[in-house]
């Protein structure tokens, strides 16, 4: 075991109420407290509607049938992302193309590249802001008037995140969130897609539930005694007892956050002038979730990453890589690529240190002290 966790929940008494409650009032499905939590994400992602499903991994699948991609259609996807986002093009028989990034100061979708990726049968593009910091929303929205791609959003490391005072899965055509153990909002297991158009909502929230034009809670409040099943849907509901953690963890989302973002200022102020060390989004001054804090060895300290991730483990700190590139999985060899120099730089030289609200500042700079330990020996 590690002494100091890559992340740590922030779970206390109100989670533990809130399971108590649900479980007592003997409606553990998807009920009442999955509309309350829908209801609250949606006022404060500020967007018209938010469906909450089993994970983020099924909010992709849906989002991409919802919007109407099919079996053949290309999709431009990073390849620096975690292999879900890539996989969910696949349920659908759509060919996923990988793009690269635009630098280690900024690992998300390079979408001027993407551009030169689009072809006759290029139908969208999913971005995913990383770490929590905007893809350049400008540049795909562009992308989707010119082309008439539809920009999706795996917006699962930024809630609350904002792009030009818009909050990051609120401005493509659907946004995709994760509330699995990790992530700023934890249910366990979790998901929501977000929007503000009316039929992709509702396409969406019948596949959920088997394509059924009524639910188990409402025939069981008698609001009606019979379905019909109009469309081959899934069962992707996210039930109660998760929704009543997920109801507090929104409480406490903007202040955990700000302190994640304190945390950050800290690692920054221990790194930023050590040579060889890039710390992606330094100057970024948007609202951001900050996820996690990854940094990038540059030139001089090149194919390090391992040893300092093993001399780093010795001392107790757990470390992860945000993420092994999706193109080089065994199942992804066949797939379209453009080039992806970038995003192996960084596959390859990439640390994501811990990053969690309640870590302390002299467990900060203790991993900032480890760090400068390595690179001096
Ligand atoms: C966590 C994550 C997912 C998958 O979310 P699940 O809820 O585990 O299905 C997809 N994309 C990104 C970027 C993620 O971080």
């Amino acid at each position: 075991m590690y002494n100091i966790p890559l992340y740590d929940l922030n779970f206390g008494s109100a989670e533990e109420d809130a399971v108590l409650e649900t479980l007592r009032s003997r409606w553990v499905s998807s009920g009442p407290k999955t509309a309350e939590f829908e209801k609250n994400f949606s006022e404060m992602f500020e967007v018209k509607y938010a469906l909450a499903v089993a994970n983020c991994t099924v909010a992709l699948h849906l989002a991409l049938i919802v919007n109407d991609l099919v079996k053949d259609d290309e999709i431009i996807v990073p390849s620096l992302t975690f292999v879900a986002t890539v996989n969910a093009v696949r349920y659908i028989g759509a060919k996923p193309v990988f793009c690269d990034v635009v630098s280690c100061e900024n690992p998300t979708i390079d979408l001027d590249e993407a551009e030169k990726l689009i072809t006759s049968k290029t139908k969208a593009i999913i971005v995913m802001h990383y770490g929590g910091y905007a893809c350049d929303m400008q540049k795909a929205l562009e992308l989707q008037r010119k082309y008439g791609v539809k920009i999706i959003e795996d917006a699962c490391h930024g809630p609350l995140s904002e792009y030009k005072g818009s909050k990051l899965g609120s401005i493509g055509a659907a946004g995709c969130f994760s509330f699995f153990a990790n992530k700023n909002i934890s249910t366990g297991e979790g998901g929501m897609l977000i929007t503000n158009d009316e039929k992709i909502y509702q396409r969406a929230k019948l596949l959920r539930s088997h394509g059924m034009t009524t639910l188990s809670y409402d025939r069981a409040q008698g609001h009606s005694t019979n379905y019909d099943v109009v469309a081959l849907g899934f069962n992707y509901r996210l039930d109660d007892i998760r929704s009543s953690i997920g109801i507090v963890q929104l409480k406490k989302l903007r202040c955990d956050i700000d302190k994640r973002i304190a945390i950050r200022g800290l690692y920054n102020d221990a790194l930023r002038n050590i040579p060889g060390i890039i710390i992606p989004f330094l100057n970024y001054s948007e609202y951001s979730s900050t996820y996690i804090y990854p940094i990038i060895l540059g030139k001089s300290l090149a194919g390090k990453r391992d040893a300092l991730r093993v001399f780093l483990g010795e001392k107790g700190i757990q470390t992860s890589v945000h993420y092994p590139a999706v193109h080089r999985f065994s199942i992804y060899q066949d797939a379209k690529k453009g080039k992806l120099d970038k995003t192996e730089y960084i596959s390859d030289n990439l640390i994501t240190l811990p990053m969690y609200s309640s870590i302390s500042e002299e467990t900060v700079k203790f991993i900032s002290q480890t760090i400068c330990d390595f690179i001096n020996a």
